[in-house]
């Protein structure tokens, strides 16, 4: 059995971003009870700065008895970051070893869509449920699965990329070298992209508008924007991404039958306009929904800060399913 309860007070997450580290201090009913952020080092020697603002972070934020740190890439089971597109020169950066050496006890590592997936499990849109597949849909798309009360990380700790799931042999090159990834349609670039398809073929006038007139300029923010004037055709656009986030979430569900999918990520700030299209279509799109329950979606509850909530939760999660 898992609570979310360790027998000790005060634990420590720390969320490593592209652009800033976010660290909470949670006391023993999971409330954040101290919050510090710093900008994550960037540049050619970065990597040793970084693990100074760690150890600093985890001081500040008191009494360390447990910390867990969330990283946004290829973290194995035993702390080191293989690969973090978003961080400068990583490569095999032995993050968690490096911080338990400096701070003299262990530190639990993992990638930051498990971390929000902990979060959410723990005390957030999906607690008290033992099957949960979270989707983080931001700038590109992450995640993380608990299934049967414990969180999966696979052979090497890789499980939960998501995003990297093709929908589309034929689509648009990915970063990762691949074409018509899921995170190419389904993320906030992906909504960008089908709005300025839309728009060089003249249409979306209100969008291209909030845009300031040029349609190449046109990002997710200004169909939102359009969509909340109620302007109906970025409302067509919403509708087409929610079809694309759809695909992947039935996907997603064949595979895995999970009984809540939680959205977090960047995208949450729009839940009210995303929700309705992608729960219609994920509807249409899943296979037999009419010989089983229909998993739930919802938004997540801890918006920015589920990475650094969940990075705290890891010594308590792992303790619990490595316990039995
Ligand atoms: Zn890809």
């Amino acid at each position: 059995m898992n609570d979310g309860r360790p027998p000790f007070g005060r634990r420590i997450g720390i969320d490593v971003g592209g652009t800033k580290a976010l660290g909470v201090a949670l006391d023993e009913d999971g409330r954040i009870v101290a919050e510090r952020r710093r900008p994550t080092p960037r540049g050619a020697d970065s990597l040793p700065a970084l693990v100074d603002v760690l150890v600093e972070l985890a001081i500040e934020l008191g009494e360390v008895d447990s910390l867990g740190i969330g990283v946004p890439g290829l973290v194995t089971r035993d702390g080191v970051l293989r690969a973090a597109p978003n961080l400068d020169g990583v490569a095999d950066f032995e993050v968690g070893p490096l911080l338990a050496e400096r701070l003299g006890h262990p530190v639990s590592v993992d990638n930051d869509g498990t971390c929000a997936a902990v979060a959410e499990w723990q005390l957030g849109a999906a607690k008290g449920e033992d099957d949960v597949l979270l989707v983080t849909l931001g700038t590109g798309i992450g995640g993380g699965l608990i299934a049967s009360g414990s969180v999966q990380r696979g052979l090497n700790g890789f499980a939960g990329e998501f995003g990297h799931m093709v929908v589309d042999p034929n689509g648009p090159r990915c970063p990762c070298g691949r074409r018509g990834c899921w995170e190419r349609y389904a993320s906030g670039s992906g909504l960008a992209m089908l709005a300025r398809e839309a728009a060089t073929g003249h249409r979306l006038h209100a969008v291209v508008d909030h845009a300031g007139g040029d349609p190449q300029n046109v990002r997710g923010e200004h169909v939102m924007a359009a969509a909340m004037d109620g302007d109906d055709e970025a409302l067509e656009v919403i509708d087409e991404f929610g079809r694309w986030v759809a695909l992947g979430l039935s996907n997603l569900t064949n595979a895995l039958d999970p009984a809540v999918i939680v959205l977090g990520g960047g995208l949450a700030a729009g839940a009210e306009l995303y929700l309705g299209p992608i729960v219609r279509w994920f509807r249409e799109l899943l296979y037999q929904p009419h010989l089983r329950p229909v998993p739930r979606v919802e938004f997540a509850e801890w918006g920015p800060r589920a990475g650094a909530v969940g990075a705290a939760l890891l010594p308590s999660v792992r303790d619990a399913s490595t316990a039995g």
